[in-house]
């Protein structure tokens, strides 16, 4: 077995695997309505929120799409806060949907500051939403929500929160901060293959679904929650992945989590120090490096490309590499999910070996 260090897809625990083999039922039957039920319940005591939380079939991008089409109209003011891959494609739905999107990019390895996104809500009064990434995968960077959540609070706007690579590994209270939509994926925390994306919905995203006329189907919110009711969904779910999800969700509350959050900030430490043991430097800020991925500098001759490709075929360790403009400039070392301490001493003494091979010339 690969030891897969990539944001997601991550590694799933044999108890889980087992849950995709078991055999269908009837997704409008009483077994799956339990299940469902279950589900649902789970999800609220970690995602902390009162709200509603509607689990549907498909992966994060389509709960990004979903939360955009669900509370905006064509024509909607929405300011974006990107710092990287992302924020950029939260953006690129919001604007496919004919929203006015007004972009506020940070430079990638940082995050968002706060009084920019202050200044761009007075100087734009008639903005209907605000687009945040809570942890940017691309350049493993964590941003400070609940000061961002603040500054979106007291300007009474809509809050759209990308927490796929996020929710369920590192500190989201949603009800605390005030999150109106939420948006995570099966395949990335949660220790599930991909298939489904997990969204909260606030009383205050429900009176803008009442007004949003973005064209929609597939992916509509009051079409879920009325299904969900019956314990159904509206379309054929992704079942297996929901027994995956089940049995996951008994996990995760088993170790508790505090106690998932600490494990996540402890091996996303070991990372940050090993990589900076071998004389590499960290791509992110490191005041704001995430717990759940982490971004390496291909620098001092490395080649980002050959590093990952021998890491793959000679060590069976599978790392990502950097997206668009970062293809070749920085590797990533996923740390999310179902991992452990020695999944990334295995990492760090793999790269001790690769580095030098790959043209790496520091340290
Ligand atoms: C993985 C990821 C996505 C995209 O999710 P898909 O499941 O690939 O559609 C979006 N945002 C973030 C922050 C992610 O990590």
């Amino acid at each position: 077995m690969s030891n897969l260090r990539i944001p997601g897809p991550t590694p799933c625990p044999p108890e889980v695997l087992e849950a995709m083999g078991w055999q269908m039922v009837n997704h409008r039957g009483p077994q799956f309505a339990q299940f469902l039920k279950d589900i649902t319940s789970d999800l609220k005591t970690i995602f902390q929120t009162e709200n509603d939380v509607l689990v549907l079939s498909g992966s994060g991008t389509g709960g990004m799409e979903a939360a955009i089409v669900n509370t905006l109209s064509p024509g909607d003011k929405v300011l974006s806060v990107s710092i990287g891959v992302f924020g950029d494609r939260f953006a690129n739905i919001a604007r496919a949907y004919g929203a006015e999107v007004i972009d506020l990019k940070f430079e990638w390895g940082k995050a968002a500051e706060i009084q920019p996104v202050k200044d761009a809500l007075e100087a734009n009064p008639d903005v209907k939403a605000v687009l945040v990434t809570h942890n940017e995968t691309s350049t493993g960077v964590t941003n400070d929500l609940e000061s961002i959540s603040r500054v979106v609070k007291e300007s009474g706007k809509l809050l759209l929160v990308d927490a796929i690579s996020s929710m369920g590994s590192i500190k989201l209270p949603v009800d605390e901060w005030g999150l109106d939509v939420a948006v995570t994926g099966s395949q990335k925390g949660w220790m599930v293959p991909p298939g489904l994306t997990m969204i909260s919905v606030s009383p205050k995203a429900w009176e803008a679904f009442e007004e949003a006329r973005m064209p929609r189907f597939y992916w509509d919110f009051g079409k879920a929650k009325k299904s969900a009711e019956k314990g159904q969904t509206p379309w054929t779910p992704t079942v297996s992945v929901v027994f995956a999800l089940s049995v996951a969700l008994k996990m995760m509350l088993e170790e508790g989590m505090p106690n998932i959050i600490n494990r996540h900030h402890q091996l996303a430490e070991m990372a940050r120090q090993g990589v900076k043991n071998l004389g590499l430097s960290l791509f992110a800020d490191e005041r704001y490096a995430s717990n759940t991925v982490t971004a390496v500098s291909a620098t001092d001759g490395l080649d980002g490309k050959l590093l990952t490709k021998i890491m793959r075929e000679e060590y069976d360790i599978v790392l990502g590499g950097g997206q668009m403009s970062m293809e070749g400039k920085i590797f990533r070392i996923g740390h999310l999910g179902w991992v452990e301490e020695n999944d990334i001493n295995a990492v760090m003494d793999a790269l001790k070996e690769a580095l030098p091979r790959a043209g790496f010339k520091g340290a």
